[in-house]
């Protein structure tokens, strides 16, 4: 039938205009005076007092809020979450990662000698504009001090900026990921809800400190001995 073709069309258009929107704005959308409103957690007419302005943004849907991706706790970002604290420099890590791309630097500590004595990091870099976010660095790691992280806007314009260092992984939030963490699964531990700022909570255990390993190395041999 003549122009069929054109309803057949048209029908198809009419029904993606009334269906639901699935595209999510990113990373701010633009928002009327009710959502507004419940972002702000603030009545409509504290906000006509205090910001005006704002206001008439809101009643033309010109307000822009950032929106915020809900993600599972197991979801991995493009970064790493370290705890210095816990790190003993034993390199699992750099050894396991396919890549190559963790380079760490230590020199002798000074303590713990009976056990081998500890080290001191100088270096701790992880060029994650190489790495494929595999995971096997944080899978080898014995003392969960390294785990992958959930962040995922690092995005830059020079690579050399992608190269996570020491200092970047000290300073940083800390938000791990519960990927290969099942204590944070345990705990109910959302990195999309808090920080984890304390290294006595990242773990499955703790680390020893230098008297438990005299204790157990030295002083428990010379009374066994
Ligand atoms: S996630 Fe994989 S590629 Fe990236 S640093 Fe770890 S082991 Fe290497
Ligand atoms: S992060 Fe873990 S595996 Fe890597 S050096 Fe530190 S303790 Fe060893």
């Amino acid at each position: 039938m003549l122009g069929f073709g054109l309803i057949k069309g048209l029908s198809v258009t009419l029904k993606n205009l009334f269906s639901p929107v699935f595209t999510i704005q990113y990373p701010d959308r633009r928002v009327g005076l009710l959502a507004l409103s419940k972002h702000l957690d603030k009545p409509i007419s504290k906000i006509l007092t205090e910001t005006p302005k704002i206001f008439l943004l809101g009643l033309v849907r010109m307000v822009k809020i950032p929106v915020k991706i809900d993600q599972f706790p197991r979801f991995r970002g493009n970064e790493f979450v370290w705890y210095d604290d816990r790190c003993t420099a034993c390199a699992s890590c750099a050894k396991y990662c396919p890549l190559g791309i963790i380079e760490i630097v230590t020199h002798p500590g000074g303590e713990n000698m009976q056990a081998g004595e500890n080290y001191a990091i100088d270096k701790f870099d992880i060029d994650t504009g190489r790495c494929m976010f595999c995971g096997l660095c944080v899978e080898a790691c014995p003392y969960d001090a390294l785990h992958m992280g959930t962040d995922f806007e690092r995005g830059n314009y020079e690579r050399v900026n992608l190269v996570l260092d020491k200092e970047t992984l000290i300073s940083q939030n800390k938000n791990p990921s519960s990927w290969f963490r099942p204590q944070f699964e345990e705990n109910e531990y959302n990195p999309w809800e808090k920080d984890l700022n304390n290294p006595k909570e990242a773990g499955r255990h703790e680390k020893p400190s230098y008297q438990n390993i005299k204790n157990k190395w030295v002083s428990k041999r010379k009374l066994d001995g």
